[in-house]
């Protein structure tokens, strides 16, 4: 059996020990990754004080949200947003962080518009330009974050980034550095406050280096199960 409240103990105790080490020292919120686990595995958490969750797919979260009491829940959609699924996202998460072109960014803001909601985002970042994973080129930011700001029913809140998986963890470190100083540059423009990266395997690289939410799983609910 796995035991969800030590794992998140250990985690809760490995991001303090990071915080100290972090540019800002700031508290950093903890986004528990519940995909492809049960809805068990979430009350557990949420029993356990988590406030913020993430899920990658609309269909899995959708489906699982109706089991559970998310009042005050703060809920994040982690993983890519295919244009046909924004009417559901929009309408089951609190904060986009997989913003990753134009088009997208314009079909949320139509989608939040006809609910009179505004959508919080981020706006994802394939700093390594990997092409097995989403988010713009550091080349179009500025436009992206231009667009963001004349649209009423967008707020944007912040950037997020997903490390490639280097055998050599510390292979990492320059490339949230990198993020952090983009973070820092817009802020100084613009009212921004979160920097989301840093996942099981580097998240303490990910807040010694400003990250201000991590999006943790496997080290809260063990390994999962890809059918
Ligand atoms: C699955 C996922 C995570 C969590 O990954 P773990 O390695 O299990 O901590 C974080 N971010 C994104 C975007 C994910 O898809």
């Amino acid at each position: 059996m796995i035991d969800i409240a030590k794992n998140l103990e250990d985690v809760r105790n490995r991001i303090e020990k990071a915080q100290q080490k972090s540019p800002t020292k700031n508290p950093v919120t903890l986004i528990a990754v519940t995909k492809n686990h049960p809805p068990e595995f979430v009350k557990t958490a949420l029993n356990l004080g988590i406030k913020d969750i993430g899920e990658n797919r609309i269909q899995e979260a959708q489906e699982k949200f109706q089991h559970l009491n998310l009042d005050g829940i703060q809920k994040h959609l982690i993983g890519h947003l295919q244009t046909n699924k924004v009417n559901r996202a929009v309408e089951l998460f609190d904060l986009i962080h997989s913003i990753d072109s134009e088009h997208l960014l314009r079909a949320v803001a139509r989608s939040a518009e006809k609910i009179d909601k505004i959508q919080d985002i981020l706006i994802q970042i394939n700093l390594a330009h990997e092409e097995s994973k989403s988010g713009i080129d550091l080349d179009s930011l500025d436009s992206l974050v231009e667009i963001s700001q004349e649209l009423p029913s967008i707020r944007l809140r912040g950037l997020m980034f997903i490390a490639p998986n280097f055998e050599d963890v510390e292979n990492t470190r320059p490339l949230f550095r990198e993020m952090f100083s983009q973070f820092r540059r817009l802020r100084d423009k613009m009212n921004l406050e979160i920097l989301s990266m840093g996942m099981t395997h580097d998240f303490e690289i990910a807040i010694e280096e400003g990250a201000t939410h991590v999006r943790i799983g496997t080290a809260i609910f063990g390994v999962r199960n890809y059918e």
